[in-house]
């Protein structure tokens, strides 16, 4: 990150000549007015936003009505909160955010807090950290001057996260900060200043006055990062993951009997979540699925004393944990859900599979219940592969190209992917003069079991063909 001087601040703010508008702006209207937070330290950052937040000493709202006079109606959009005494400018897909500087106090149970009109300083002083803190004057006089009072541009510098003020007073008042902190955190791989991680830890508690909606918000960020496990490792270690998230702090332990250690499956779901984020085009949703696949792990655990450590059917039991998961955190339940669940449950099939022989019946069995999320399955399965023993990645690797050669053969010859049975219940019906019944049921099974294990061709005819010896072992009569 570059130290910027004034110079080349006002350089910067010349590439948009929205700012110089509203320097003007303020100047007809007497006030100050400044540009803060986010936008300031992106500027620094060289990362592009559209958000421009805009503190003015004095009413937020004249000075949105007077910018928006001066843009043209027909090209600006005002929209006005008079509760909050902000006013939105839309322009040229820009979005301007005016608001008074004001001062806020809080009381104990509540992160809504009392506003009153103030300095820029009280306006500093509420924000969340250093970095976010800085404001950049906009007046004609003092254009580019940068009021930086708690230092946030060397934060930035040094990649540090820290509050302005004593951060169990910044976090206790609204203790979104503390998600806000980590977040920052893993987008800008940013450390936590000492001071400020303690006070994570000692206010961890008072997250449970957040609500769902606003945590996930947070966790989705993190989740969508380059690399989400930073995000994940502080959760862990100031105590908040346990609260919000306990089905996956409880994956990080090493138990160790007659000097068998298991992995610590916590790391494990962060390493493969992170293999995820790091492919290109990764959605959410699968980074979901790769953080959760392993959850069933604690439910799973057993000893034996000839196989060690096992975890048995922790896939169908972390299929089982999703929805009362999504639920709690006010995720989506609809088919968002569903996918993340189905992978989860089927996390394990590939890797059986690639362990045995790669048979066709098992591959088609797969593509049938995988359906068009196979292509996702198999990334998932191959991220998860995070073992150190290089020979044994290369031969599950190795094997999991097979089954991806498999599939691809069988799914050209065989178009299980969203399988419809050639001969349904209808004709069935018809052609054995039956009701809906028992038989027409079994009748179907067993079609849909022969095609999956290659008895059957995956056509009409011999389906069909199929059929009327199965309907003829069962006493029943073709019409
Ligand atoms: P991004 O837009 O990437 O999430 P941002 O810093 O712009 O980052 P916003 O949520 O858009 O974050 O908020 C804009 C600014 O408002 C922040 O930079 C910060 O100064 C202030 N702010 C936002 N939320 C809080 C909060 N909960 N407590 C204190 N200050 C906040
Ligand atoms: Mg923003």
């Amino acid at each position: 990150m570059k130290l910027l001087t004034q110079a080349q601040i006002i350089e910067r703010l010349n590439t948009n000549p929205i700012f110089s508008l509203i320097g003007d702006t303020a100047d007809t209207l007497g006030v100050e007015c400044y540009l803060v937070g986010g936008y300031v330290r992106d500027l620094f950052l060289e990362r592009p936003t559209n958000d421009i937040d805009v503190v003015v000493v004095g009413s937020g709202i004249d000075m949105a009505s007077a910018v928006t006079e001066r843009l043209g109606r027909r090209q600006a959009h005002l929209s006005l909160f008079r509760n909050f005494g902000t006013a939105q400018v839309k322009w040229h897909g820009q979005e301007l955010e005016f608001v008074g500087a004001r001062r806020e106090s809080y009381s104990h149970d509540s992160r809504k807090p009392i506003v009153e009109d103030g300095t820029l300083e009280d306006d500093q002083n509420r924000r969340d950290f250093t970095i976010n803190a800085m404001a950049v004057c906009l007046n004609k006089a003092r254009f580019g001057e940068l009021v930086d009072p708690f230092d946030g541009l060397l934060d930035l510098k040094d990649g540090i996260i820290a509050t302005p003020l004593d951060p169990d007073i910044t976090f206790s008042d609204d203790p979104l900060r503390m998600m806000r902190c980590v977040r920052f955190a893993t987008q800008l791989r940013f450390q936590i200043e000492e001071e400020t991680f303690a006070a994570l830890e000692r206010n961890r508690e008072r997250i449970r006055i957040i609500s769902a909606e606003r945590i996930i918000d947070e966790l989705n960020k993190i989740m969508l990062s380059p690399r989400p496990s930073i995000g994940f490792v502080e959760l862990q270690r100031c105590g908040l993951l346990e609260i919000i998230l306990p089905e996956l702090s409880a994956l990080d332990n090493v138990e160790t009997r007659n000097g068998r250690s298991h992995k610590n499956n916590f790391y494990h779901s962060l390493e493969v979540l992170d293999n995820i984020a790091s492919q290109e085009g990764s959605s959410l949703w699968l980074r979901w699925a790769a953080l959760l696949h392993d959850i069933g792990k604690t439910k799973s655990k057993r000893w034996d004393p000839v196989a060690g450590w096992t975890f048995h059917n922790h896939n169908f039991l972390g299929e089982k944990m999703i929805v009362p998961l999504f639920r709690r955190l006010k995720l989506p339940l609809d088919e968002r859900m569903k996918y993340v669940k189905k992978l989860v449950g089927l996390h394990m099939r590939p890797i059986v599979i690639a362990d045995d022989e790669v048979t066709d019946s098992a591959v088609r069995r797969l593509l049938f219940e995988a359906g068009d999320d196979i292509d996702d399955l198999m990334r998932l399965c191959e991220a998860d592969i995070t073992s150190r023993n290089e020979v044994k990645k290369r031969n599950f690797l190795q094997n999991f190209r097979l089954v991806r050669q498999k599939l691809k053969e069988i799914e050209e010859k065989d178009r299980i992917r969203n399988f419809q049975p050639p001969v349904d219940g209808e004709e069935i019906m018809q052609r054995f003069a039956l009701p809906p019944c028992r038989e027409v049921g079994e009748l179907k099974t067993a079609l849909k079991d022969a095609i999956l294990d290659g008895i059957v061709p995956n056509e009409h005819d011999a389906a069909l063909q199929f059929i009327r010896e199965r309907a003829a072992e069962m006493g029943l009569r073709e019409v």
